[in-house]
């Protein structure tokens, strides 16, 4: 942390900041200029309430120099971190793309299994779905719950394709564990602190969307939630976020794909679906997104789109989802080798 004085700040007032920097247990540096004295703090400052510092008389500016998250920082850990799900599937490295394919919601057991079936033969390893749904209005569909979850773990065990579903509250986290392969958060509740701390004691992989507001350090903070309670099996998704565009249901922030990438070692996918809201825009984004370095490209995917109970307008149908795949991989060849 680098904190500097007001120019013309007295004496006094800098010795009280050395002073509370001394008793927070870090070691100032203090550099006095004839104008301006800057104090630099050695330790780690990541425990320091530094808005105390920048309300201390005197202080004009207090900055960082550590990133607030530890854990899931690139800095805590070299390599990239592989999320194992067992069979064969893993996600994130130069493991292959991971393809997540499904409806948005989960409206009936035949719509489930017709949908793993095309997917699993099409080369998706997850099948997504939404049992509990966070729907904009109280009047919309709001998913079948537990017995959606059902339906999923047959659809699951039938193909052999992994679950991944959204968890809405702590309350079902434990009901819901026997389900699924991997919870996922939704952009919603991704700072839902007690959900990511509840997920952090499971040992099941956590697919974290990026919420439709979150900073960057907002975003790796939610996972370092999730770490720190001891759950690394940690997949961040960007699934685009709020901006002035108008065009398109959310704008994909394609460049949080390689900065991930350099700050963290976790594995990132992207959500072309929610991050357009138009099947139009799926395959280009989609591909766009694996030539940024994504890990992973989840889609939502229904026979007949015209009929599906919510996100029917940005739902690809199966013969679409060929021609997407066939982009993803041609993309993914040339990218990671
Ligand atoms: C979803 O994937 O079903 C979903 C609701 O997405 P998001 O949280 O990104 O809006
Ligand atoms: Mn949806």
């Amino acid at each position: 942390m680098i904190i500097c004085m007001k120019q013309g700040a007295p004496r006094t007032q800098a010795d009280h900041v050395i002073k509370a920097v001394e008793d927070a247990g870090l070691e100032p540096a203090p550099l006095f200029g004839t104008e301006r004295t800057v104090i630099a703090v050695l330790g780690d400052e990541r425990e320091l309430d530094m808005k105390k510092f920048k309300a201390m008389e005197g202080v004009e500016n207090v900055m960082p120099v550590l990133r607030p998250y530890q854990l899931v920082s690139r800095e805590s850990h070299q390599g990239d971190t592989i999320v194992d799900f067992g069979n064969g599937v893993k996600i994130g490295g130069k493991e292959d793309i991971a393809i997540m394919a499904g409806p948005c919601s989960v409206e009936t057991e035949e719509l489930i299994m017709d949908v793993a079936e095309h997917v699993k033969q099409k080369g998706a390893q997850f099948l997504r779905g939404g049992a509990f749904k966070p729907r904009t209005g109280p009047y919309s569909f709001q998913g079948h719950g537990e017995e959606a979850l059902k339906w999923m773990k047959k659809a699951g065990e039938k193909t052999g394709l992994k679950v991944v579903t959204e968890v809405l509250d702590t309350q079902h986290v434990d009901m819901m564990y026997d389900y699924i392969d991997m919870y996922q958060v939704g952009a919603r509740n991704m700072q839902n602190f007690e959900l990511l701390k509840a997920l952090g004691r499971k040992d099941k992989p956590v697919l974290l969307k990026r919420g439709m507001s979150a900073k960057f350090n907002e975003f790796l903070l939610a996972a370092e939630y999730i770490a720190k309670e001891g759950n690394s099996k940690i997949v961040l998704c960007e699934r685009g976020i709020r901006t002035f565009c108008g065009y398109s249901r959310n704008t994909i922030d394609i460049n949080v794909i390689p900065w991930v990438k350099k700050m963290s070692h976790l594995p990132i996918i992207l959500d072309p679906s929610h991050g357009t809201g138009s099947y139009e825009m799926v395959q280009p984004i989609a591909m766009a997104g694996v030539a940024a370095g994504a890990d992973g490209i989840m889609m939502e995917v229904h026979p007949r789109p015209e009929q599906a109970w919510s996100d029917g307008d940005q739902s690809i149908k199966y013969d679409t989802l060929d021609t997407v795949l066939d982009g993803i991989h041609k993309i993914a060849e040339v990218v990671r080798k």
